[in-house]
C-alpha cells in the first residue's frame, strides 16, 4: 500500500525548518520526502494543501485505560488522589475493563496526534493485545514485582516477565516494544527494585518508572533509603539500562549527571505536575545539559486527558512564566520533546521525523481554520496555536487509523458506552 501526499507543509523534526512539498509513503517507510518522482505509483492520493504534516506525538508517559478514573478524583493532596481515591477504584479493574478502558485511551490519543505511547498499568496483556489490534505504537512496561500471596512482603515474578517479554517484545509488525516497569522507589523495598532491574537488564530490556514527582516521595525516599528518590534508583541499578523517568521535578544539582550518565530520559508531565501542586521539573536546564526530556500526559485521572498538544502548549509556557525568561524553552525544543526524544526514550529510533527511511509515522493538521489563519510560522502554530482537534489525518506504521477525522478501525460510540458502564461499576465509593 503506498500512499502520497502532495503539495503540502512538512515540518521534518522540532529543529528543522520546514519544507514545502510532498511525502510518499512505501508499505511502512517513508521514501521520498520533498520532491517525490513523477512515476511514483500511489495506492491513494491526499491534496495536503491545507496541512500541515509532521511526525506524529508520543507520549512517553501515560496510564492509557485511567481515562475511566477521569474527573473523579480533582483538587486533592497528592496522597489522598493517590492512595485515597485512585488505587481503590483501580482494585475493582477486571483485566477485560483494562481492555475496553484502554482502547478508549488508544482512541483519544490517534483523535489528538499521537501515534505512539509509552505505558504503565495493571494487566498489561489486555494492554498488549489492544495495541496490537488498533495499529498504534507503543512500548509496554510489565511489573514483575508483586505481593507474594503466602504473605513474605514483595516478590519479583521473574517467569511471568519472561513470558510477556518473548510474546510481546517486537510484536504486532515490530509497533510493540517491551521494557520493565518500576512503579517507583516508594511503592517497593531495595530488594526488589534490585532484581526488577537486574531482570531488566538480564533480559536486554529498558526500564520506566515514577520518579522524584513530590515531596511526600521525597520525604519517604530519605526515610526508606537515607537518600533521594533519583540516588536510590541509581544506587540500585535502575540506571544501568535506559530509562524513561517520569516525571523528575524535584532535582537537586548533583543529580543531573546522574541522570545524563544513566541514559535516562526524563518525562515532563506538565498537567499532571501543576494539577497535584508538585511544581516545575527544570527542563531548560535540562535541555542544555543534553538530557533527553520527552513529553508525557501521564494517566488521565491527573490531566484529565491524553491531548499532547495541551501539554506542549503548558511546556512552551509554564517555563517562561516560572524563570520569567521568554527565551528559556523555544517552540522548536518543545516540538522535538512530543516526538523525537520521546520516540528515542520509548526505543523507536526509526520514528520521531519524517526523512527517507523513517517508519511512516505522520499526522496532517487542518490549518485552514480561523484560529489559525494565518500561518506565518509553522512551527510555532503547532505549539501556541494549534488544538487537538485540528488533527484531520493520522498514518501509523503507514497505515492511516484516522482520515477526516474518523477513526478507520475503531468503533468510537461502542467503546464509550462499554466505558461509560465500566465507570458506573468502578467509580462508586
Ligand atoms: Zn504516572
Amino acid at each position: 500500500m503506498n500512499t502520497l501526499i502532495k503539495n503540502t507543509t512538512i515540518l521534518p523534526a522540532g529543529l528543522e525548518a520546514p519544507v514545502k512539498g510532498s511525502i510518499a509513503v512505501e508499505g511502512n517507510v517513508i521514501k521520498y520526502l520533498g520532491q517525490v518522482p513523477v512515476d511514483f505509483a500511489a495506492d491513494t492520493v491526499i491534496d495536503g494543501g491545507k496541512f500541515i504534516a509532521m511526525p506524529g506525538l508520543v507520549n512517553a508517559h501515560t496510564h492509557s485505560p485511567m481515562g475511566v478514573f477521569r474527573n473523579l478524583a480533582d483538587d486533592l493532596s497528592f496522597d489522598d488522589w493517590l492512595f485515597g481515591k485512585i488505587i481503590p477504584a483501580e482494585a475493582k479493574l477486571t483485566e477485560k475493563d483494562v481492555y475496553t478502558c484502554c482502547q478508549l485511551g488508544i482512541a483519544e490519543m490517534i483523535k489528538s496526534g499521537t501515534t505512539c505511547f509509552a505505558d504503565m498499568y495493571l494487566h498489561m496483556e489486555s494492554i498488549a493485545r489492544a495495541v496490537s489490534e488498533t495499529g498504534i505504537r507503543a512500548n509496554l512496561s510489565f511489573g514483575p514485582i508483586t505481593s507474594d500471596v503466602r504473605g513474605n512482603g514483595l516478590i519479583v515474578d521473574t517467569e511471568r516477565c519472561i513470558h510477556f517479554t518473548k510474546f510481546w517484545n517486537g510484536a504486532a509488525e515490530g509497533r510493540i516494544k517491551t521494557c520493565v516497569e518500576i512503579h517507583s522507589v516508594y511503592l517497593f523495598d531495595q530488594p526488589s527494585i534490585t532484581e526488577a532491574a537486574g531482570l531488566a537488564k538480564d533480559l536486554g530490556l529498558g526500564i520506566h518508572i515514577h520518579l522524584s514527582e513530590s515531596n511526600s516521595e521525597l520525604a519517604r525516599s530519605a526515610e526508606m533509603y537515607g537518600c533521594s528518590p533519583i540516588q536510590a534508583a541509581e544506587r540500585l541499578g535502575v540506571f544501568a539500562v535506559p530509562t524513561l523517568a517520569a516525571h523528575c521535578v524535584k532535582l537537586s544539582e548533583r543529580e543531573i549527571p546522574l541522570l545524563k550518565a544513566g541514559k535516562v530520559s526524563p518525562v515532563h508531565c506538565p498537567s499532571s505536575n501543576l494539577k497535584l501542586g508538585n511544581g516545575f521539573a527544570p527542563v531548560a536546564r535540562l535541555l542544555n545539559e543534553g538530557v533527553n526530556v520527552c513529553l508525557g500526559t501521564d494517566g488521565s485521572a491527573s490531566n484529565n486527558n491524553v491531548n499532547l498538544f495541551e501539554e506542549m502548549h503548558l511546556a512552551a509556557l509554564i517555563h517562561k512564566g516560572n524563570s520569567q525568561n521568554p527565551q528559556c524553552l523555544p517552540a522548536s525544543r518543545v516540538l522535538q520533546m512530543a516526538t523525537e526524544n520521546g520516540a528515542k526514550a520509548a526505543g523507536f529510533g526509526e520514528v520521531g521525523r519524517l526523512a527517507p527511511g523513517y517508519k511512516a509515522d505522520l499526522i496532517l493538521i487542518d490549518m485552514d481554520k480561523p484560529h489559525l489563519c494565518p500561518v506565518n510560522d509553522p512551527k510555532s502554530a503547532v505549539v501556541y496555536s494549534v488544538q487537538a482537534a485540528d488533527v484531520d489525518t493520522v498514518m501509523i506504521d503507514g497505515k492511516i487509523v484516522m482520515q477526516g477525522r474518523q477513526l478507520t478501525g475503531m468503533d468510537e460510540a461502542r467503546i464509550m458506552a462499554e466505558v461509560g458502564e465500566i465507570a458506573r461499576r468502578v467509580c462508586k465509593p
